[in-house]
């Protein structure tokens, strides 16, 4: 056995002996992907694990993704491998800022995207995922609606709704620095490609794509198109996920630099020292929790179209 295998061995042992379920986004490394119980988007697989009986959640992703695990499953112990991985879009918002702008706009319901840290949740009306904003923020049925805290999604919620929308102006820096030249050359070399873009990138961008859809939703379409070749306008590691799913099928990075430093720091190494010593935990206080879980809630409540 080599290192690696060693690693996964003493991983799956320990997770089993420790009740412990391994959750990872489909941005982290492959081996992370590989190794994990359940791969998805951010809110998806905390709501997944929350109905499973496992004591104990490992969140290969970022720190709003354990927080929301926190939320949603308050009786398993939460442990986060690498403590500094954050979100540059989650931090570009505090609880204190979205009071002010609430204070801006009396009476309009804040819809918060669930990239977003536990406070700003606690403070929003109702929250959204990149595959239901438009549907969340026309249900609130509201003239005026505040979207937080991406801009960008906001943007495609606008084009969709004819409600008015106050944007946050936050953004994910490697959705929103892809640009259209950038795009533009991928096209020219894989002119029959589909081009499938996450709302989190601009406006510009998202005119040049045949779909728009959040993570989960390009692996759906990939899966259930007929196309064979598809260029992705999102964090390069959705590719590993998409091309074990479709073999055969080719994907194209819209951008080699499609890619999130902190979405990287989690490795199988990493991994196993979590789950020895059970740390760092993240445990979001009850007060927040409730207010948050409340947010989290009332957008389960929403029908899809
Ligand atoms: S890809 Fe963007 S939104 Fe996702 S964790 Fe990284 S910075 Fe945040």
């Amino acid at each position: 056995m080599n290192q690696k295998e060693e690693l996964i061995v003493r991983i799956k042992d320990l997770a089993r002996e420790k009740n412990a379920i391994i959750l990872a986004h489909n941005y982290q490394v492959p081996e992370v992907q590989d190794i994990a119980d359940l791969t998805g988007d951010s809110l998806a697989l905390s709501i997944q694990a929350s109905k499973t009986d496992a004591a104990m959640i490992i969140f290969c992703g970022v720190h709003f993704m354990a927080e929301a695990a926190s939320i949603v499953c308050p009786d398993k112990k939460v442990i986060i491998p690498v403590e500094d991985a954050g979100c540059a879009m989650a931090d570009m918002l505090t609880a204190e800022q979205l009071r002010g702008l609430k204070k801006e706009h009396p009476g309009a319901p804040v819809v918060t995207y669930v990239n977003s840290s536990a406070e700003v949740k606690a403070e929003s009306d109702i929250c959204c995922t990149s595959a239901n904003a438009v549907q969340v923020v026309k249900w609130t049925g509201a003239r005026e609606v505040i979207m937080t805290p991406d801009r960008n999604l906001a943007a495609w919620v606008r084009r969709h709704t004819d409600q008015v929308i106050h944007a946050w102006d936050g953004y994910c820096p490697i959705h929103d620095d892809l640009s259209v030249v950038e795009l533009k050359k991928a096209m020219a070399e894989h002119p029959d490609a589909v081009v499938m873009a996450h709302p989190e990138c601009t406006e510009q961008v998202l005119e040049l794509a045949d779909v728009v859809r959040s993570t989960s939703g390009m692996l759906d379409y990939a899966k259930s198109s007929s196309a064979e070749e598809f260029i992705v306008a999102t964090e390069n590691g959705l590719i590993h996920a998409l091309e074990k799913e479709n073999p055969g099928k080719r994907f194209f990075f819209a951008s080699a630099n499609m890619i999130c430093k902190d979405m990287k720091k989690t490795g199988l190494p990493e991994i196993l020292k979590a789950l020895e010593d059970e740390t760092p935990e993240v445990k979001v206080p009850e007060d927040i929790r409730i207010k948050a879980y409340r947010a989290v809630d009332r957008m389960l409540q929403v029908p899809r179209d």
